[in-house]
């Protein structure tokens, strides 16, 4: 998503409360009458002596199938008129023969306009450009032993620690030594290094522990040019065209439907083989373009929300939004997510401006994904870009949390009040020095539930403790959107030098990963990548987005402190509590005035918190630019960070508390048994 969509965005979130929107308009009232269908063959299925199609299109007048041999250009082998089924809203057509090979497209006419044709919107393989359906064997794009590929096991979701990447971001540059560069593929190459011999690729992910990585949009997208891969066009991907396949561009033969099917489920068993997780990240929040959208195109109206004149509405901040609370479409989205979870083996999904979908729909969206597998985690952007017909309650927000089930959303509230204001480059952060934070960073640490000493009315973001557990909230410093954290850093600290914008990097990132509910990094800050200070980069050439891996080379203290922090939390279980209730009994903040010590917090984990093998933890974050001293009790404490390093094994000394300084923007983490 754009930085426009997220700009507004904060605002909508904040200002839920007094949004006057009604509940649905007049113009989208028709719809509730219309039949819904919800049957496994929708669309096209092939069986052991014919192809048969059923298309959901309530109020066409007539439907055409055409069959074809190529997935564009040719002239149709057949054309069928579909027969109506006006108790299920559905027109069918039986072709005989099992049709591999063979293309298909709808073409649907209402009040008296023939549309253009579509491939409908439930294509689960397509030609080039998404253009064509295609009709394909799906037991042949299964990788060797396929039917035993497992992803890793979540028993809580605060275990899990988020990587999001772009595909062409994480392998695109020479240094990255991969082969299939921008491909699915390069996920699944073994052994590949910088030209100074350090691990790239997927030996790079699992050097640096990560559990899952979350990958930007995957399935089809509109905007890269399938049939002109020489150009390098880029795109973030939140452009969808056919949710149900996946993208083109990163296969290696666009033109043939079956490759990329195989090639991202070679993918995800090579992460799988690796012990990481694959997160899918979904935007059916709306399409990529509006009247030609294959929603509109099968059942016009339907899909979308509009205003009383029949405007599209536009919460997406893209063009339009879709009606998740409508029936047929919130059916959609429960058996899209299912399909890439049985069919790709999927293992969690990242909804898009989650909060265009009604909370309604997220519910039955991860009460049917865990009956699949109870490790997959759902969770999602808490917040709209626009206004939305949709009632503010009935809205998947950030605020409206808690009235739902196995859905966590991002902390905008840790991530503006470490670094800075998204929207404003030069802003400093709790970690860079801005006094005022304090709280905020708190309201993070505690993952926004119930604490007996935060005070939620002095929160930047949120006024009150909106989940009820620490699995609700995912905590971060920066993402794909806006600056990434080097570029963020230098931005706000001008005058600062490199190695210094790096201990603040380390502090911020230390504060997220120590911090109660599940944490998440942006692909490369590990290695302190930028993007030459451009904050939106969706269509940005290679230049500006692509991974330099020789950074890595040269950043290669601050990756083993991000590989020590990754392990620090996978081995302590206080970092990662499952229960508001245990967080505010063993989570103690010490008492700090932060108007005369501002930049300053510290606080305990305490008695075994989660089954600890520590009997306490002691953590410090000094975010500001001169040294300050907190006093620690008397002990036997082990040193776990300080200064800039950090040792999940704990043995970079010991101490026995007392006066302790802290050096500028930095952490101090100590523990005793
Ligand atoms: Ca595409």
């Amino acid at each position: 998503m754009t930085i426009y969509s997220r700009r507004l965005a904060a605002i909508l979130s904040s200002a839920m409360i007094l949004t006057s929107a009604m509940a649905q308009s007049n113009f989208d009232a028709r719809f509730d009458s219309y039949p819904t269908y919800n049957g496994e063959d929708l669309e096209m299925t092939v069986r052991p002596t014919s192809t048969d199609f059923r298309l959901w299109s309530p109020e066409a007048t007539k439907v055409v199938l055409r069959i074809y041999p190529t997935g564009r250009l040719s002239e149709p082998e057949k054309v069928v008129d579909m027969t109506r089924e006006a108790s299920t809203g559905t027109w069918t057509a039986s072709v005989p023969g099992q049709l591999y090979g063979k293309f298909y497209t709808f073409q649907v006419t209402q009040d008296g306009k023939t549309l253009a044709e579509t491939p409908g919107v439930w294509a689960k393989a397509v030609g080039v450009n998404g253009e064509r359906a295609a009709i394909i064997d799906f037991s042949l794009t299964d990788p060797a032993g396929w039917s035993d590929d497992k992803g890793p096991e979540v028993k809580n979701f605060s275990d899990v620690v988020l990587y999001e990447m772009h595909h062409r971001d994480f392998s695109i540059d020479p240094s990255s030594g991969i082969a299939n560069k921008g491909k699915f593929l390069a996920l699944t190459e073994k052994g590949t290094t910088t030209p100074g011999g350090m691990k790239t690729g997927i030996d790079h992910l699992k050097e640096l522990g990560v559990t899952h990585v979350h990958i930007l949009p995957s399935y089809d997208y509109n905007s890269v040019d399938e049939l002109n891969l020489q150009e390098n066009g880029y795109n973030w991907g939140y452009d969808p065209l056919n949710y149900n396949a996946p993208e083109g561009s990163y296969s290696t033969n666009p033109s043939d439907p079956a490759t990329r099917v195989r090639e991202m489920k070679e993918m995800v068993k090579a992460l799988h083989d690796a012990g990481i997780g694959v997160v899918m990240d979904v935007v059916y929040n709306h399409t990529a373009t509006n009247d030609d959208s294959n929603f509109e195109l099968t059942a016009p109206g339907y899909y979308h929300r509009h205003w009383d004149d029949g405007r599209y509405s536009d919460a997406s901040g893209c063009g339009n939004e879709t009606a998740s609370d409508r029936q047929q479409m919130r059916d959609y989205i429960i058996n899209s997510v299912k399909y890439w979870a049985d069919e790709y083996h999927i293992d969690g999904f990242r909804f898009d401006l989650m909060a265009i979908h009604d909370t309604e729909t997220m519910n039955q969206v991860a009460a049917e994904l865990k009956k699949i597998n109870p490790s997959i985690f759902v969770y999602g952007e808490g917040w709209t870009a626009g206004d939305s017909p949709l009632a503010p309650e009935r809205r998947a927000l950030k605020e409206n949390v808690s009235s739902m089930t196995d859905i966590a959303v991002f902390s905008d509230d840790i991530r503006d009040a470490i670094k800075g204001h998204y929207t404003a480059a030069e802003d400093r952060g709790f970690a860079t020095g801005k006094p005022g934070l304090e709280e905020t960073v708190k309201i993070g640490i505690v993952a926004a539930t119930p604490h007996p000493q935060v005070d939620f009315s002095k929160g930047n973001n949120s006024k009150f403790p909106y989940a009820k557990s620490p699995e609700m909230i995912v905590n971060y410093v920066s993402c794909h959107d806006d600056l990434t954290l080097t570029d963020k850093l230098r931005k706000s600290m001008p005058a600062e030098s490199d190695s210094l914008r790096q201990a603040a990097a380390k502090l911020a990132q230390t504060i997220v990963f120590t911090s109660q509910g599940t944490p998440f990094m942006f692909a490369g800050e590990e290695v302190f990548r930028d993007k030459k200070g451009v904050h939106n980069s969706y269509k940005s050439p290679d230049e500006i987005n692509a991974i330099d891996w020789n950074l890595k080379e040269q950043n290669r203290a601050l990756f083993d402190y991000y590989k020590e922090l990754i392990a620090l939390r996978k081995a302590h279980p206080a970092f990662r509590m499952t229960s508001a209730d245990q967080i505010a009994r063993h989570l103690v903040f010490d008492k700090i005035d932060s108007s005369k010590t501002p930049n300053l917090i510290s606080y305990s984990l305490k008695d075994h918190a989660n089954g600890d093998s520590w009997k306490e933890i002691k953590v410090v974050f000094n975010g500001a630019d001169k040294p300050q001293t907190v006093t620690i009790p008397k002990g036997n404490w082990k040193i776990v960070a300080v200064d800039g390093r950090i040792s999940s094994a704990a043995d970079l000394g010991a101490t026995t508390g007392g006066r302790t300084t802290l050096a500028p923007y930095s952490a101090l983490i100590l523990a005793r048994d």
